[in-house]
């Protein structure tokens, strides 16, 4: 069940939001297996921090021009799952370049761009994916 809806919402993100979604699962993938023994996917923790951060950028504001999150101006986490990800980040991050060096590479890259303007119209992918709905 679990994967399937992982498929499912993996369907929904395209371009630079899949990379980064990508990014972001390979993070807490390294992190889950040193510290929740977990080799081959997530643990349930780690899932749900998993397709939180999915959620969040399919509703980023910024949509495809979304910058890194750790350079954002806006602050679209929760607390709680914030400082999970802040943990993730940390200890995962150095360790990109080695288990997935075109995504750390591509990442390193995205963070030396600048900030874009935060949209003044609504161009998240959510946002789109809705209104292509009606069409
Ligand atoms: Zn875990």
């Amino acid at each position: 069940m679990v994967l399937q809806r992982q498929q499912q919402l993996d369907e929904i993100l395209s371009g630079e939001l899949l990379k980064e979604f990508k990014t972001v699962h390979a993070m807490i993938e390294i992190y889950c297996g040193k510290h929740h023994g977990v080799l081959h996917g997530l643990c349930e923790e780690c899932t749900e921090l998993s397709q939180y951060a999915k959620t969040k950028l399919d509703r980023c504001v910024f949509g495809q021009n979304k910058p890194t999150c750790n350079r954002c101006p806006v602050h679209c986490y929760r607390p709680e799952p914030k400082e999970n990800m802040r943990a993730v980040m940390r200890f995962s991050g150095p360790r990109m370049l080695f288990k997935h060096p075109l995504l750390a590479i591509r990442h390193l890259r995205h963070e030396k761009k600048e900030v874009p303007e935060v949209p003044k119209k609504n161009v998240s992918n959510r946002h789109l994916r809705k209104s292509s709905d009606k069409l």
